[in-house]
């Protein structure tokens, strides 16, 4: 008999007898044989030893939870060699993550270290690299927009100085002109209860005075029951600091024709020396506006100009602003952060 075989005879016996001896019945019962693992006390003077046989054959699942099971003698490997789960690097850009998802091709698709041979240029240098330098690579031009080949570009920009800088005005012209469109709802029922509307607070553009439009449904004082009236309020904007005051500047206040884009109608006020300066501070409690701004016949519907500015019993407000007290000088587009323009 080897001695393997020996050994082997012995754990038996020592399984039997664990097994069926009362006094190792509970709460240590013995729940599988050879070859899964054993846990039996040993009396040891005063203390319980807990012996543990292991036996490495055993089929357990992996401890990463890929769904394999692998013999308990294989783990330690399989966790740091085979098992998808692990935790490794991309050769490439050093991105840490599951060996599954950084080896995977959608990882390689994106990887910006990946080197490549660009079947245009045929220059081999990492993704990024060359997507920053590929003279065959198409981009936009960040003045119109176009989209061409980068080795293009410095000839287009000669050629297309004066567009870019029609282009470059004309953004800087809507920054600093925006609009807004409000819908006032539910007209009938203010009207008649005598409520007002206002708009949410604007921006007049982004780093700008903060206003609002109020919006009287029946009229204001000797217009009441006449006409819709419309005022402005400044309120406290958070680059009021920044900024000129009291405030100068055009708002035109339209009301919209809902059957059309053209016949809309509109009211411009003045904020300049004439205003009462009241209404140009921050945070103002005056408005300046329009008690008469549109008499109420005139938002029913007109067949021969095709106009109807109340529709679904709502109107249609658009607000343009042109400031002129900005201080240029101190206006830091780039600084503007995300609060609501
Ligand atoms: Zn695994
Ligand atoms: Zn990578
Ligand atoms: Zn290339
Ligand atoms: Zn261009």
């Amino acid at each position: 008999m080897c001695f393997i075989t020996i050994i082997y005879k012995f754990l038996l016996v020592l399984i039997f007898v664990v097994d069926t001896w009362p006094v190792f019945q509970s709460p240590m019962k013995v729940t599988s044989y050879f070859p899964f693992s054993y846990q039996w006390p040993v009396v040891m003077g005063q203390h319980v030893v807990i012996m543990t046989i292991v036996c490495t054959y055993q089929l357990v699942p992996c401890t990463k939870g890929c769904s394999e099971e692998i013999r308990r003698g294989s783990l330690e490997r399989h966790l740091t060699e085979t098992c998808p789960k692990r935790i490794v690097n991309c050769e490439y850009c050093k991105r840490k993550g599951a060996h599954k998802l950084i080896r995977s091709k959608n990882h390689l698709d994106e990887c910006p270290d990946l080197p490549i041979t660009c079947g245009e240029c045929n220059q081999a240098m990492p993704r990024h690299l060359h997507n920053e330098t590929c003279p065959k690579a198409m981009i936009s031009c960040v003045g119109c927009n176009i989209v061409l080949k980068r080795e293009d570009l410095e000839k287009h920009n000669e050629e297309s100085m004066k567009e870019h800088l029609d282009i470059a005005m004309k953004k800087i012209d809507a920054l600093q002109h925006s609009h807004k469109v409000f819908m006032l709802p539910d007209y009938t029922k203010k009207k008649e209860e005598g409520e007002d509307w206002c708009s949410p607070h604007f921006y007049t553009s982004p780093g700008g005075y903060k206003m609002l439009l109020r919006v009287r449904p029946n009229g204001d004082g000797s217009c009441k029951g006449t006409h819709v009236s419309c005022f402005i309020y400044l309120k406290a904007g958070v680059y009021d600091d920044r900024l000129e005051w009291p405030f100068q500047g055009e708002v035109t206040i339209e009301l919209l024709n809902q059957l059309e884009d053209k016949n809309h109608w509109e009211d411009t006020l003045l904020f300049d020396e004439s205003t009462d300066v009241d209404c140009k501070q921050r945070d103002s409690t005056d408005g300046w506006g329009k008690p008469n701004f549109i008499s109420l016949s005139a938002l029913e519907y007109d067949a021969t100009k095709n106009f109807q500015y109340l529709k679904d019993d709502s109107l249609y407000f658009r607000v343009n602003v042109k400031a002129t007290s900005i201080r240029q000088s101190q206006f830091k587009p780039w600084l503007v952060t995300s609060v609501d323009i």
